[in-house]
């Protein structure tokens, strides 16, 4: 069995919550936690049965859950600004975080004050800001806000299946 298979897991009220792996998702519907509404993943067999393998499944009990926030790593401040240096818009790797005031001068390390930068421009500007290095930011440095649709879009291209719970109204 494919365990590493995923598995869309919706609330009881359809929306999406998570995606898990099948063997959990087959856990939760084993205890009676979880119910199956799509499968097609293919059959699982044991000695004794077969079991379809869903490709999602709804809770049976309502899980209440805040949006995650995003945590500002590097990796996820990249992934705001398309690692495109916010200086001078070029992909060139390797890429560096700037604190746009940097932090000497009081910036803080929050989303709001940092970007993806080159190092060639991380190295120009240096300890200034934008304004004293005559640096000009792309865009306005922000927080990247959590939906559930980005949460599920980068499943979405090979998980057709999943596009009407993660787009239902
Ligand atoms: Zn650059």
């Amino acid at each position: 069995m494919a365990t590493n298979t995923l598995v869309l897991l919706l609330n009881q009220n359809y929306e999406p919550l998570n995606v898990c792996h099948v063997r959990r998702a087959l856990v939760l519907i084993d205890k009676g936690k979880a119910e199956m509404v799509e499968n097609g993943a293919g059959i699982f067999r044991t000695t004794s049965r077969i079991f379809h393998l869903p490709t999602v499944v709804r809770l049976r009990y309502h899980v209440r859950r805040p949006l995650p926030m995003r945590r500002l790593t590097r990796r996820e401040a990249f992934i705001r600004d398309k690692y495109r240096c916010q200086y001078c818009g070029n992909e060139v790797r390797p890429l560096t975080l700037d604190h746009v005031v940097p932090r000497v001068r009081g910036g803080k390390h929050e989303w709001e004050n940092v970007v993806t930068a080159c190092m060639g421009c991380n190295h120009r500007k240096a300890g200034r800001t934008p304004r004293e290095a005559g640096m000009t930011l792309l865009s306005k440095p922000t927080r990247p806000s959590t939906t559930p649709y980005s949460l599920f879009v980068p499943y979405l291209e090979s998980r057709t299946e999943w596009r009407k719970f993660v787009f239902a109204d």
